[in-house]
């Protein structure tokens, strides 16, 4: 009787060997699928060593960041701006191995720097601008220098994408409704005015944003999308329904190479499969975070 359940049990473990393989193998296919139609995001700031008083996430040295370049390269990898990934989301076409890459802020590093670096690989960049610090020059815990609109006119006429960081770089969320036009509108103009074209994107100081700041980007039709805070990927589904809701994550150096933008790309791609899959990705971040907080 014994040897009888034994061998039951024996077959039915074997039996869920077999399904779960079968099941993961389903995963694996389904989640490959999805990669041909989703266009993950980076996030970067300053390309420079961490100056006294930063956060080190701020910075990812020159030598670091063409690591990451290096590997986007060696893994197949196309890097297209945002807009670019907009257009050919809306085509419908396969977007496998198709990246973005994005910088905040406007540092000066960004055109000596990464720039240069972006075009020996024959990629191109996304540079999100505060308005009002355009060329300037501003002392916080040491010297922070913004690029100029010749810089970024330079950048533009070489096949980088620029956009709109908001004026004041204020998160918009925090900010008095009154205040938004000027934070969301200025730079459409300004923008226009000191290079001589229109933006089409912009990206939230901070991530941040709700419902008011949506329908306040909404009023304005140059703009074709915004990026939130949100870690996932860009999909054709996103891209029509929720334009200004553009999903990305950041960069950071953790001091291990080529494994922080290999771990930054596949949390776009995990998270952004879970969100198609109908698990949100605000809820995976803060599962996520609590997770983090809870084991240390
Ligand atoms: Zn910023």
């Amino acid at each position: 009787m014994i040897k009888c359940i034994c061998r039951i049990l024996k077959i039915l473990l074997v039996v869920a060997a077999v399904c779960g393989m079968a099941y993961h193998g389903r995963i694996k296919e389904d989640f490959e699928n999805y990669k041909m139609r989703a266009v993950p995001a980076l996030m970067y700031h300053s390309i420079s060593k961490r100056p006294a008083g930063w956060t080190e996430d701020l910075c990812v040295p020159p030598e670091v960041f063409e690591e990451h370049l290096k590997y986007l390269k060696e893994h197949g990898y196309t890097v297209v701006t945002a807009r670019q990934a907009t257009i050919l989301l809306k085509s419908r076409q396969n977007v496998m191995n198709t990246v973005v890459l994005t910088f905040d802020d406007g540092y000066v590093d960004n055109y000596t720097q990464a720039f240069p670096l972006l075009k020996k690989y024959g990629f191109s960049g996304t540079f999100y601008i505060i308005g009002k610090d355009v060329g300037k020059t501003l002392d916080r815990n040491g010297t922070i220098q913004y690029m100029s609109f010749e810089q970024l006119k330079e950048m533009h006429r070489q096949g980088m994408e620029i956009g709109s960081h908001t004026m004041s770089h204020d998160p918009l969320a925090t900010i008095k409704p009154n205040y938004l036009p000027w934070e969301i509108y200025q730079p459409l103009n300004l923008f226009y005015e000191k290079m001589g074209f229109w933006i089409s994107g912009i990206a939230f100081p901070n991530g941040s944003f709700n419902d008011a700041v949506i329908a306040e980007i909404g009023k304005y039709v140059k703009y074709e999308y915004g990026f939130s805070g949100v870690p996932g990927c860009n999909t054709l589904k996103l891209v029509q329904e929720r334009p200004f809701e553009f999903r990305r994550a950041g960069v950071y150096d953790r001091g291990r190479g080529t494994k922080d933008i290999d771990r930054a790309l596949q949390k776009c791609y995990l998270f952004g499969y879970l969100e198609d899959k109908g698990i949100s990705a605000e809820f995976l971040d803060k599962v996520l975070t609590f997770v983090q907080e809870t084991i240390h």
